[in-house]
């Protein structure tokens, strides 16, 4: 068996690097404590206690981060309390926008000078985050622009949150056109793998869905972790008790041709990682995403999809076809639409609830796996001539 160099379960360290360098970890935030961390470091100050309340019913309730507007606070306290409990962690580098407004990229720099990204998706009837949880990324699937830069650090769990809210006050401001104004939605499909930093994203995710002033409110049925099979991982998040969706990224139902797209599958196989998912789909009753890229010529043949149809027949699970997008200097490029259309034929004869995902924001470089945070390029450079090419929706 091949030793992979890239896995590091042991979310204990906030941030080593793929070289074994510790990563300078983010300022503390309110994100990263519960209400009762939050009162404690509020006492610290030598502030009354219920401020943390204020504030945080101000970031999570209201989506303001200025002080200035935090007109509850007593204004002698309201530069301490805020320094001490809302550092700014995300910094604009760059903004892209497409498909009229709805879809826009937000490139960050971290305290560190680290880079990640995220994606808001506004749609007629929700609106949909795609957020990082690492910088980087150590799993090394070659079809991924992220992948190919590897891992620089894990994100903090106030880094991760951060990029919800942030949106969340950007669509409460009306940023997304013909959009709901409330985001309802979170993906963890943005850059990095989520289950190798598990501690921070289990915090985040309850963060996430704790109501106000504790957290966001959103439920945990909106929620979609993605991974690419850390099994043990998702055993763990079986036991969490949490009902967020989970989505494996098969990409191919056979080992061979697995241990080549998605290297964590020479550590835990095709048969393993399924029956991890299947069981959590018993534990939640929530139905598992099958995550598979089109690859021409590669994972899009039809015995493929006849094996892909026997391993997912009568479970709780469906596919979620994604048409490879370009990467640079990738070599293979996104399956015919006829040869697409025959992979989804053979899937539902067998049964299996099948959707091919929109390419929404391609154009920006936002979709599955071209998140690759280079900071290159000039504000508003690619957006000329973008909206065209509007995506198709989950047609199929
Ligand atoms: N590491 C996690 C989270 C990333 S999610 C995971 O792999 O699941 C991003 C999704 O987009 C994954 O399903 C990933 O396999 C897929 N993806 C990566 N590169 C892609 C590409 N070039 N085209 C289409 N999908 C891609």
């Amino acid at each position: 068996m091949t030793q992979l160099p890239v896995l590091n379960l042991s979310s204990t360290a906030t941030g080593t690097t793929s070289d074994g360098r510790r990563a300078s970890l983010p300022p503390r935030h309110l994100a990263d404590l519960d209400l009762a961390g939050r009162r404690a470091a509020v006492a610290e100050l030598g502030e009354q206690a219920f401020r943390a309340g204020q504030v945080s019913a101000h970031y999570f309730g209201r989506l303001i981060r200025d002080p200035a507007e935090m007109t509850d606070l007593p204004a002698r306290s309201r530069a301490a309390i805020t320094e001490a409990l809302l550092p700014p962690l995300l910094h604009p580098v760059r903004e892209l926008a497409t498909d009229n407004g709805t879809t826009r990229k937000t490139l960050w720099r971290l305290h560190d000078g680290s880079l990640v990204e995220s994606v808001l998706m506004g749609y007629p009837d929700r609106v949909t985050v795609c957020v990082s949880s690492q910088a980087g990324c150590g799993m090394a699937c070659p079809f991924c622009a992220t992948g190919q830069a590897g891992l620089t650090r894990n994100l903090s769990t106030a880094e991760i949150v951060d990029q919800v809210v942030w949106f969340a006050g950007q669509a409460a401001r009306g940023a997304l056109p013909g959009c709901p104004d409330r985001l309802s939605r979170v993906v963890f499909m943005g850059m990095g793998e989520p289950l190798a930093n598990y501690n921070r994203v289990i915090a985040a995710v309850r963060r996430l869905t704790e109501p106000a002033p504790e957290g966001l409110g959103l439920s945990q049925r909106h929620i979609t972790v993605s991974t690419v099979g850390l099994v043990p991982a998702i055993r763990r998040l079986t036991q969490e008790g949490l009902s967020v969706t989970l989505a494996l990224s098969l990409h191919a139902p056979d080992d061979d041709l697995r241990d080549t797209l998605v290297p964590v599958n020479q550590r835990w196989k095709v048969a393993e990682v399924l029956d991890a998912a299947f069981e959590y789909a018993a534990r939640t009753g929530r139905r598992v995403s099958i995550e598979y890229a089109m690859i021409r010529d590669v994972n899009d043949h039809p015995w493929r999809a006849d094996l892909l149809g026997r391993l997912l027949s009568g479970r709780l699970a469906h596919v979620n076809l994604i048409p490879l997008n370009p990467t640079p200097g990738s070599k293979w490029d996104a399956s015919p639409k006829p040869v697409e259309r025959e992979f989804v034929r053979r899937l539902r004869a067998a049964g299996v609830a099948t959707t091919v995902r929109d390419t929404r924001g391609r154009e920006i470089d936002g979709a599955c796996g071209q998140l690759a945070a280079s900071s290159g390029g000039k504000v508003g450079e690619r957006q000329d001539g973008l909206l065209a090419r509007r995506a198709n929706e989950e047609t199929q």
